[in-house]
């Protein structure tokens, strides 16, 4: 039986691929390659280039491989994007999920992991921010992952589905190699923006507001490794495997680094000075953003292994200083 990983060309998806085979794992991607990468797939998968809103395509995908579960990453998932375009992240993202839906009902397929965000929360009413917390999403793309969890929700209460939701924090890193990373167009995350000022790609990185209630003014975030949350994947579907009930996890560090501290580390880990401006604050962006992960170690027995921000950085580098264009496909 494989596992079927949707966008599996992408950021987040291409680590969970790599981690589910190195596990043993029979994996089939599929990845309409819209922000996916083909040079980020793995070839010891079996790959399809199609859309999972298109109904035939998973029929296609169902019928040809024995599926066992669903991990879905294929969704948008820029904020200010979403602002902007927000059908498009109702249609990609929630007519998406339906559709998903739709065809692992239609062929038996009784689990989903599905790649969440904090952004479910909206404006965190306290930090840590735990699972049960209010969810009041102040964008289109937090609002449409908060959708697509209620789809899954009460398909699983009508059919039987099994869902994982794992809300990530903030993602980051890379494959300790150096082979896989974050390659997106544009890119608007920190750590990827102030690497580009040591490859020379970019003058300089702007700080998004130094005003804020907190120790040095600006906005505290919970980094997490893009291996720790990959190994959550395949945590989450052991729990299901061994009949966990539907269920919600945040994945986070549970420290929050200020967006200066990121700086001055990533001037540590490249031995190079980063030329930094205060800019305005980012519309929508929460002072802090900090999980609390207990509910993930206790239940799922996750325990990352990236736990130090430097280390986290370390790795981002490599990858950038392979790959100072990315994929460039
Ligand atoms: N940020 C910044 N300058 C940039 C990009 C991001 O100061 O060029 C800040 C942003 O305001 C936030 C933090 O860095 O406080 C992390 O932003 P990112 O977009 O990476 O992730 P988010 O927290 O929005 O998911």
């Amino acid at each position: 039986m494989a596992i079927l990983v949707c966008g599996g060309a992408g950021y987040i998806g291409s680590h969970a691929v790599h981690q589910l085979i190195a596990k043993g794992e029979e994996v089939v991607i599929v990845d309409n390659l819209q922000t996916g990468h083909r040079a980020a797939i793995n070839p010891q998968a079996k790959f399809y280039e199609g859309d999972i809103r298109n109904s035939d395509c998973l029929d296609k995908i169902f019928t040809e491989n024995k599926i066992e579960a669903v991990i879905h990453f294929a969704a948008n998932s820029l904020v200010g994007e979403s602002v902007e375009k927000p059908l498009k992240y109702f249609n990609n993202n929630v007519y998406g999920m339906q559709i998903l839906l739709e065809g692992m009902v239609k062929h038996g397929v009784d689990k989903i992991v599905f790649s969440s965000t904090a952004a479910t929360y909206g404006e965190p009413e306290k930090v840590p921010i735990e699972e049960n917390d209010r969810t009041q999403p102040t964008n289109p793309y937090g609002e449409s992952k908060l959708i697509m969890e209620h789809m899954m929700k009460w398909v699983s209460r009508a059919n039987g589905v099994r869902f994982v939701s794992l809300r990530y924090f903030n993602a980051a890193g890379a494959l300790e190699d150096g082979s896989i990373g974050e390659d997106h167009h544009p890119e608007t995350h920190l750590i990827p923006l102030i690497l580009q000022v040591p490859l020379g790609k970019r003058d300089h990185i702007t700080v998004f507001g130094d005003d804020y209630p907190t120790p040095d003014g600006t906005c505290l975030r919970d980094y997490i490794h893009v291996i720790d949350l990959a190994d959550a994947h395949i945590l989450a579907l052991n729990y299901l495997r061994d009949g966990g009930e539907s269920n919600i996890f945040n994945l986070g560090n549970g420290q929050g680094f200020s967006v200066k501290e990121m700086i001055v580390t990533a001037e540590k880990v490249t031995g190079q000075k980063i030329k930094t401006e205060i800019g305005a604050r980012r519309a929508g962006d929460p002072a802090q953003l900090i999980a609390s992960s207990d509910k993930a170690k206790k239940i799922l027995k996750w325990n990352p292994q990236f736990a130090d921000v430097e280390k986290v950085i370390a790795t981002a580098w490599k990858w950038h200083k392979n790959h100072p264009d990315g994929y460039s496909d």
